[in-house]
């Protein structure tokens, strides 16, 4: 690690901090009585804050350094072109080497039926776009009554007016009056918190959840519905894993009633899964997929919407101009971060790494965990991953007051000198992809000894 770059005390930082920066996600009366973290360098799998603390970081930031942090190659492709051509616009017929190139990088490693990507600057603005280019197309379709979404409870799309309508946050909901008009949402394939109980097998109640699709569908009316979005595996709402029977039934009810599937892959795109996507683990067929974080691994902010051949061809036929675009779409310093990132991804093989080699070393790790008195389920795909924390396995129990014990359980892993992060009482990981076999065993070591502190 090089040296560290803060030239004031870490208090000048926390009061300068506490003072001026509103976080995001963050009550900021209770920061300011503690004050934030400040992070000053990383390398690998490694955090280093301003305190000399070295901090494992299992969430790869937010889900996105799949390649590790301190990586060279992509300083200096960065550092290149922004010295050859830090901005230009990608509006008005105009391209640049990196956009042309990424294009073609990004769409070679997609599924084949996605050929062309329209570049944003985060998975909120991605699935903003997702919004427009649906109805555009229903649009083309002489069909222009097909507005309406479908998402699911507690899914998570973004921060954007659109991106929390598609999530299905009760909280964001209930802060600034969402969902907009026309976004309906159905229940979440959440075996461990919803369907145990049902007396269904988990195959059994995936199917029950896909279900619920085609019930909103005749409800709502196939005529007035433009598509059905959802994350492969929901990451920020607790790595809800799938049963198997959800997304082939969810697949066949989008076709037979001429909805469009639209895969918002920002989490589970770019190797977290144990392929290229999500899509590709569970044998989706998006007609648009949204992709943002491990894209660039978060070097440069980037986000991007894929798009079938189906949306495409309709919409380049028949649309004209799509008046939509942002002044930083498909930006340099990104799109060469973004092709430096991809080529490490390439070069190492993280995918295949992941899928044969780190994935099923680390499940089995993450699952031994299922183990301990306090944990009623530890599951896990690719090298993302939840811990259920419960008061009693036999039967189940959870806390009283969901998300306190989490809260104090993530807390306690910090000090353990661990990045676990808390979604109410599941706690998730989603280690970078480099994530080395000592590594990880000592990521399950320091899970297991902040459980065994909160026992
Ligand atoms: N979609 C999913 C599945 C996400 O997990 C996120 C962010 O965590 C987003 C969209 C929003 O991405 P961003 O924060 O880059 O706007």
């Amino acid at each position: 690690m090089t040296a560290p770059v803060n030239l004031r005390s870490t208090e000048d930082y926390r009061k300068m901090d506490a003072a001026h920066h509103w976080h995001p996600f963050t009550d900021t009366a209770e920061l300011n009585a503690k004050g934030a973290r400040v992070f000053t360098g990383a390398e690998g799998v490694w955090l280093r804050d301003s305190e000399g603390n070295r901090i494992l970081d299992g969430m790869a930031g937010l889900w996105c350094v799949a390649v590790g942090y301190g990586r060279p190659e992509i300083v200096e492709a960065v550092t290149r072109q922004l010295q050859d051509l830090p901005y230009y616009n990608t509006f008005f017929q105009c391209t640049h080497p990196s956009a042309a190139e990424f294009a073609e990088a990004v769409t070679a490693v997609a599924p084949a039926h996605l050929n062309r990507v329209f570049f944003t600057n985060s998975g909120s603005e991605s699935n903003d776009t997702v919004f427009r280019l649906a109805r555009v197309y229903w649009d083309c379709m002489d069909k222009p009554s097909k507005k309406q979404f479908i998402a699911r409870r507690n899914g998570y799309h973004g921060s954007t007016v659109v991106g929390a309508s598609f999530g299905g946050m009760s909280a964001m909901h209930g802060q600034s009056d969402l969902p907009i008009e026309g976004i309906h949402h159905i229940g979440q394939p959440y075996w461990f918190g919803e369907g145990r109980e049902t007396g269904m097998t988990p195959d059994e109640f995936g199917r029950a959840r896909a279900r619920e699709l085609e019930d909103k569908i005749r409800e709502v009316g196939a005529d007035n519905i433009a598509a059905f979005i959802a994350e492969p595996i929901q990451g920020a709402g607790g790595v809800v894993i799938p049963p198997a029977s959800y997304w082939p039934e969810i697949s066949r009810i989008c076709r037979k009633h001429d909805i469009l599937l639209v895969a918002d892959e920002v989490i589970c795109g770019f190797g977290r899964t144990g392929n290229w996507f999500g899509s590709d683990t569970f044998g989706i067929e998006p007609d648009l997929m949204s992709i943002a974080k491990g894209m660039t691994s978060g070097y440069v902010p980037m986000g991007g919407v894929m798009i079938s051949d189906r949306v495409a061809d309709v919409v380049i036929a028949k649309a004209g101009e799509f008046y939509h675009g942002y002044t930083y779409s498909g930006h340099p310093a990104a799109c060469a971060a973004g092709l430096a990132n991809l080529r490490i991804m390439q070069e190492e093989k993280l995918v295949e790494r992941v899928r044969d080699d780190i994935g099923p070393y680390m499940q089995a790790k993450w699952a031994s965990l299922g183990d301990h008195p306090l944990i009623g389920e530890a599951r896990m795909t690719g090298l993302i991953g939840a811990a259920e924390l419960v008061r009693r396995k036999e039967p189940i129990e959870r806390f009283p007051d969901a998300g306190t014990t989490g809260t104090l359980c993530r807390n306690l892993s910090v000090e353990n000198g661990l990045v676990m992060r808390a979604v109410g009482d599941t706690m998730v990981i989603a280690p970078p992809l480099v994530i080395s076999r000592e590594e990880c065993d000592e990521l399950v070591a320091r899970a297991r000894k902040t459980f065994d502190r909160l026992a």
